[in-house]
């Protein structure tokens, strides 16, 4: 299965009719729709100049290939399933229900797709130490799980108050060895550990590796992600027409950064006849305005964040407005600049999804098919729910289960379990304290 030819899936820039994108400079399009580029500090410039000459060289070479290749069956375990939700299925009684299950990949999601390719390049570059900010912390652990692996360090910041909410993941990233740094700054979250992060590369950009942990920031960071995670789809790809005999009709992911539905969507972004469709958080409704949802595409305006130009949610001031999403993986004011493209061209449509709806897909999917689903990834089966309802019963839709809902339990649980009779019995009292 999925015996694909080696470069196959590290080879995406050639894309829609032909295209080659992004440019030499990481641009996404052309004139008003142009997006990505890297608007960086002079002193940086050169260094993503080099990341990029050697990310260029490797991405052909067997030997970087094979090990990869390697490394992705026998340590993360991939391929992973397709699966058809059966029980979902027949009781929407609409358009079939099938996942691709990134959530079995080791360490629980799509995320160790990117930092395994991020990491051998970094080794190869005779880098020592990975360095990355992170938010809810899964980034985190699939570079600290990484750094293992390779022996090297890992040095990853993380704000205050998401290490007070995330405790779980931070303890992950301590056995494995990494040194989480807190961002004490500002808000003391996401925004505050990447400005951390970048604080630190500068000091030495010789010996560290930032490990961008999605399709954002400067080039070549959005294509090379967008790469390493590919292979989603033209795995993807091969097990449905296996399974199926055909193609889905419809492709469907949650989109914070971009990676997982860029990785599932590049494979299909010139089968006209499959539609793709990014779902992103509604929060508490759109309608709600700044600060109550997390919805960039949909009403973002372009502008430069984080060393790119791209879709932004901005405030009154023209600064990166406050975002708020029940999946703390999609609460970012941006957005990767291949999706900017993608939406101008119209080949990708972006809907949403709001918490309360994602919250009880996160109960539907765990007691219809065993499967507890992340909150992020919920929100591309919310919307794949709804819609399938209104398809005729042999249409297909394919969304990507991009991580699993272990670390969202205490959150939903503490939160909206007695709506899902979850402490009726008067047991839930949460997790026992030791002293
Ligand atoms: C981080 C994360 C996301 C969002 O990131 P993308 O770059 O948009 O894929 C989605 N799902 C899970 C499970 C995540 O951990």
């Amino acid at each position: 299965m999925c015996d694909l030819a080696p470069t196959a899936h590290l080879d995406n820039s050639k894309s829609l009719n032909g295209a080659t994108q992004p440019d030499a400079d990481g641009f996404f399009g052309s004139g008003d729709s142009q997006y990505g580029g890297a608007f960086l500090p002079p002193p940086l410039v050169p260094v993503m100049k080099e990341i990029d000459i050697e990310y260029n060289k490797i991405k052909h070479d067997p030997e970087f290939l094979s090990e990869l290749i390697e490394l992705r069956k026998r340590f993360v375990g991939r391929p992973s399933p397709i699966y058809e939700c059966k029980n979902l299925s027949d009781k929407i009684g609409g358009a079939r229900i099938y996942l691709k299950r990134e959530d079995l990949n080791h360490t629980g999601s799509h995320k160790i797709n990117h930092c395994l390719g991020e990491a051998l390049l970094a080794k190869r570059m005779g880098k020592k130490k990975l360095i990355a900010e992170t938010g809810a912390g899964q980034h985190g652990v699939a570079l600290a799980t990484v750094a293992s692996l390779f022996q090297m360090e890992c040095e990853i910041h993380m704000g205050e108050l998401d290490i007070k909410k995330e405790w779980p993941n931070v303890r992950r990233m301590q056995v494995l060895g990494a040194t989480v740094v807190p961002a004490t700054e500002g808000g003391k979250s996401l925004k505050e550990a990447v400005d951390s992060a970048f604080m630190a590369y500068m000091s030495d950009t010789e010996s560290m590796f930032f490990a961008i942990g999605s399709t954002v920031g400067p080039h070549p960071f959005p294509s090379m992600v967008r790469d390493f995670q590919a292979i989603v789809g033209y795995e993807a790809k091969q097990q449905f027409k296996e399974l199926t005999g055909g193609l889905p009709d419809m492709c469907l992911a949650c989109v914070g950064g971009g990676c997982n539905s860029l990785g599932l969507f590049s494979a299909f972004l010139d089968d006209d006849t499959v539609k793709l469709v990014g779902v992103e958080p509604a929060g508490r409704g759109l309608d709600k305005g700044e600060g109550h949802h997390s919805a960039t595409l949909t009403l973002g305006k372009p502008a430069v964040l984080h060393g790119m130009k791209c879709y932004t949610l901005l405030n009154e001031n023209g600064d990166p407005a406050a975002v708020h999403s029940c999946a703390s993986g999609l609460d970012y004011p941006g957005v990767g600049p291949q999706h900017s493209w993608m939406k101008d061209m119209g080949r990708v449509k972006y809907e949403t999804a709001t918490d309360d709806e994602v919250i009880s897909v996160f109960f539907e999917l765990s007691r219809m098919e065993g499967i507890i689903p992340a909150l992020e990834s919920a929100h591309g089966l919310a919307y794949a729910m709804k819609i399938a309802k209104e398809m005729p019963t042999d249409a297909k839709l394919l969304v990507n289960m991009s991580g699993r809902g272990d670390k969202d339990l205490d959150y939903v649980c503490d939160k909206y379990g007695n709506k899902f009779g979850i402490g009726k019995d008067g047991m839930f009292a949460g997790a026992p304290k030791n002293d």
